[in-house]
């Protein structure tokens, strides 16, 4: 079936042949055309798209294969859902080692991003907690790599962008944990110096530490932001109820726009609780998930994150400048995220997180107005020897991409000459 799909941006669109899979044994399905593995479509651009070529749908395969009590390792198919994970794990007094903002992401699309959570700073990225997994290449081999076994391949599969073929299953540690609440704390600070200095004091203390900034924030407003650091609760009461909104619609313009967005991210600065609170562990790690298509609000044309990562020295600096541009432009969204990164070795080849401080947030699409602006996001970006994260990407340049991932090209070695993606042309092969 030939169909037009889109990520969690809803921009790009493309046209490309859809196969699901549903058996982790079985063989790539022959295709005329290049192929890559699409698992839930939580990245944001064109990383998990493939124009004019074959998608390989992964949902089928959400089996669970093993899972040991005692050690908390857990096996199973790359299509399983973190959300599925959650409610198998978490009554059972376990945890993932790493989450995204997001629990609607599949296992193989964690490793592919080797996404990072607000615990980076102590755990790192989801690739650091996986012991192996199976790789089927397009030459008909299975492969099992781990840190000891096909050890190349593991690295550069791990934030490889699917580019080295289809990950069948794969094995990683959960971590215990006493109940399903979280004890937070939410602070106000005024500034990025104080948002450095909160983040420097809490991260002894607290295993997650975020930021929200007012990224439409000058003068007296400016840098201004809610900092929420939280541990997992010893609280073992069972959860309440929870309840979704939705979107139900698709507005004919976004609803974030230069009239909106002042108004929303005041709100969401007067009105959200300060101090300690004990909360269920889902809207504090999935806010926005609690909204059903809230990609939608953007309306028709979509959006674009920019999330990038600034190293330590000249931070607050190159941060400055990239809020200031923002607000001056009018543009931004109220879901505007800091989060310190740690330096830790990169789990691979092509792992965005690296020390530094990452800001990550939300454009409306209107066109080259909004792509004028990232350029030149990523032109203070380069100078200060930063990089931008491919799931959230639609639009960097080559030159740009060889620049942030200085170690691309050893990854051509181990891409699968079968798989492609609409990011990955764009990026070796565009000026
Ligand atoms: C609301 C929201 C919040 C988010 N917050 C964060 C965050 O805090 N941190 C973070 O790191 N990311 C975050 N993300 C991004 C998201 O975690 C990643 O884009 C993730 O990779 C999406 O997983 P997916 O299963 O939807 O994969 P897709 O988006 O469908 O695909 C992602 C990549 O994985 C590859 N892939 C998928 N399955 C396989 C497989 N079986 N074998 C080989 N390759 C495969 C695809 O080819 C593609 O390159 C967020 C996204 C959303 C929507």
């Amino acid at each position: 079936m030939t169909a037009t799909g889109e990520s969690w941006g809803r921009y790009p669109r493309a046209r490309q042949q859809i196969v699901p899979l549903h058996w982790r044994d079985a063989d790539l399905p022959p295709s005329a055309t290049s192929v890559l593995a699409y698992g839930n479509g939580r990245s944001y651009g064109d990383v998990c798209l493939n124009d004019g070529g074959t998608l390989l749908h992964t949902r089928g395969l959400d089996r669970f294969i093993a899972f040991d009590p005692q050690s908390g390792v857990l096996r199973c198919e790359a299509g399983v859902l973190f959300s599925q994970i959650l409610a198998f794990a978490v009554p059972r007094g376990w945890f993932l080692p790493v989450t995204p903002g997001t629990q609607y992401i599949t296992v193989g699309g964690a490793i592919a991003n080797d996404v990072h959570g607000k615990n980076h700073h102590r755990s790192g990225t989801f690739g650091e907690h996986l012991r192996g997994f199976e790789l089927l290449r397009s030459d008909g081999t299975r492969l099992h790599c781990s840190r000891d076994e096909n050890a190349d391949l593991f690295a550069a599969t791990v934030g490889g962008l699917g580019l080295t073929g289809l990950i069948a299953w794969a094995e990683f540690t959960l971590k215990p944990i006493a109940g399903p609440w979280m004890a937070c704390e939410t602070l106000e600070f005024h500034g990025l110096r104080e948002f450095f200095d909160l983040s420097a004091q809490s991260e002894a203390a607290h295993e997650y530490t975020v930021a929200w900034i007012d990224c439409a924030g000058s003068g007296a407003t400016f840098g201004r932001g809610l900092f929420m650091r939280a541990n997992h609760s010893t609280e073992t009461r069972t959860l309440p109820r929870s309840r979704q909104l939705s979107v139900p619609l698709t507005p004919p313009l976004s609803l974030i726009n230069r009239a909106t967005l002042h108004a929303f991210n005041a709100l969401y600065f007067r009105s959200t609780r300060r101090g300690p609170a004990t909360v269920p562990y889902r809207p504090y790690f999935y806010p926005l998930d609690g909204v059903a298509d809230l990609n939608r609000i953007y309306g028709p044309r979509g959006f674009l994150q920019y999330q990038c990562v600034v190293p330590p020295a000249g931070a607050e600096a190159a941060l400055a400048e990239l809020l200031r541009t923002i607000a001056a432009s009018g543009s931004g969204s109220v879901l505007s995220v800091l989060k310190v990164f740690t330096d830790r070795p990169a789990a691979g080849i092509l792992s965005f997180p690296r020390a530094g401080t990452t800001l990550a947030l939300d454009f409306p699409n209107s066109g080259a107005t909004t792509f004028e602006l990232l350029e030149r996001l990523d032109d203070i970006v380069v100078a200060a020897g930063g990089a931008v994260y491919p799931a959230k990407d639609a639009r960097m340049r080559g030159d740009r991409f060889r620049r942030y991932f200085p170690r691309w090209e050893e990854m051509l070695a181990y891409v699968d000459p079968r798989f492609s993606s609409g990011f990955w042309r764009r990026v070796t092969q565009g000026s």
